[in-house]
């Protein structure tokens, strides 16, 4: 039998009750983006009270906590260092479940998850604290602000330098699934999740009775013109291997059945799998959505909120990852991820260093916990908890002893 394997499991199951507890102390006391004050006291609280002092203040709210390994004592020992990421923030949803543990905040709840993936990650610290004499190099504790709000608290953190000093060689991250039953484990190798980019236009004409359109810019047909227009840009423009998603939710003309309004405003979400299509893809709209409004007699203020990269698993790293997952929970507990049109700031790291963002199967079916994630039902099987530290410590281990 693998001992380092056994000690992780056996620590796992003894935090296991603790972990759960974190988490509904979390759960209840949910923070937004980028006001996760309290969450971050708490977590450096946690790691202090198990003699681990954390860098604070991160990106404001964020926190970055280093765990040595000392197996070796010596100067050649491993030098390699780890990073694991989890998000703190919540969401602006009213949680609806009625559970001991529901968020005490109106109008705030944890509903991704993220209290999952904090309280495992401090599950991690206990149990990686505890086996620091069993492995070489660091693990860098990463708990990141702002996942769920643009810029995204993983862009701001890489700015305040915590891929730096020490630099980890890889990121792994994990997110709640509750697609995926409880006990297996979801990896995806090369491109996962898509970038998001938010479009606002605004399209102008002149409005007036309807009953003499050859008097007015009618700004209704223009828009209509530009929404199917820019549908074309995806299914003529996109190179074949890239996934894509264009879709408008507001197209807003607020005239009435004979008046022609000034303006028509749309928003839109565009995601992609490539980043040098993502700007090409950008411009070629911006581009065409103009030139309709000129060439109709209107014009199109088109802006463009840049948001997270496409996010990629790193393929060698994902496949490593994956074989010890598979040792840690058996091959029938290891399932393979489709495609994610959805974002997620962890791609941020992808894009700099070697990544691995893997999903931790949270459903249950006979208990009813089948909800997705951002609804106001939302909740995890706890029993995913033990997995979610347990698993993480073990791959970090396994990836500092890889060479
Ligand atoms: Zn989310
Ligand atoms: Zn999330």
């Amino acid at each position: 039998m693998n001992h380092m394997l056994d000690s992780i499991k056996s620590l796992a199951r003894q935090y296991a009750a603790d972990i759960v507890q974190t988490r509904r102390h979390l759960h209840a006391h949910p923070e937004l983006s980028f006001h996760e004050r309290n969450t971050a006291r708490f977590v450096a609280d946690q790691l202090k009270a198990i003699g681990i002092t954390p860098q604070e203040g991160v990106a404001d709210t964020g926190l970055v906590a280093l765990i040595e390994g000392r197996k070796s004592y010596s100067s050649s020992a491993s030098s390699r260092v780890v990073g694991l990421r989890a998000d703190m923030d919540a969401l602006p949803i009213h949680e609806a479940n009625n559970v001991p543990y529901k968020s005490t905040v109106d109008g705030v709840m944890h509903a991704c998850g993220h209290d999952a993936h904090t309280a495992s990650l401090l599950g991690v610290a206990r149990i990686l604290n505890v086996l620091r004499d069993q492995f070489d190099g660091t693990v860098k504790l990463v708990f990141q602000p702002g996942e769920e709000k643009a810029p995204g608290g993983a862009s701001l953190m890489i700015k305040e330098g915590v891929l730096q000093n020490p630099a980890p060689v890889s990121m792994i991250g994990q997110h709640v699934a509750p697609n995926i039953p409880v006990g297996k484990i979801g990896f995806r190798e090369g491109m996962y999740m898509a970038s998001t980019d938010e479009l606002y236009l605004t399209v102008r004409g002149k409005g007036g009775h309807a009953a003499m359109p050859d008097n007015l810019v009618d700004p209704v047909l223009i828009a209509s013109h530009i929404i199917v227009a820019l549908q074309q840009v995806i299914s003529r423009n996109r190179p074949p291997a890239s996934p894509s998603v264009l879709s408008f939710g507001r197209f807003i003309a607020d005239g009435v059945t004979n008046v022609i309004p000034n303006e028509v405003t749309i928003q839109g979400t565009f995601r992609c799998m490539n980043e040098e299509w993502r700007a090409e893809g950008k411009r070629r709209m911006v581009k065409l959505a103009e030139g309709i409004a000129e060439a109709m007699g209107g014009s199109c203020e088109f802006e463009i909120v840049h948001g997270y990269p496409f996010l990629q698993n790193h393929p060698e790293l994902t496949r490593r990852l994956r074989a010890q997952a598979v040792d840690y929970m058996g091959a029938e507990n290891v399932v393979n991820l489709d495609l994610w049109m959805a974002g997620e700031d962890f791609a941020f790291y992808s894009q700099v260093v070697d990544s691995c963002f893997y999903r931790l199967g949270t459903r249950n079916e006979a208990r009813g916990i089948t909800s997705g994630v951002h609804t106001p039902t939302f909740d995890i099987d706890e029993a995913a908890l033990e997995t979610g530290a347990g698993l993480m410590s073990w791959l970090a281990v396994q990836e500092l002893q890889t060479v």
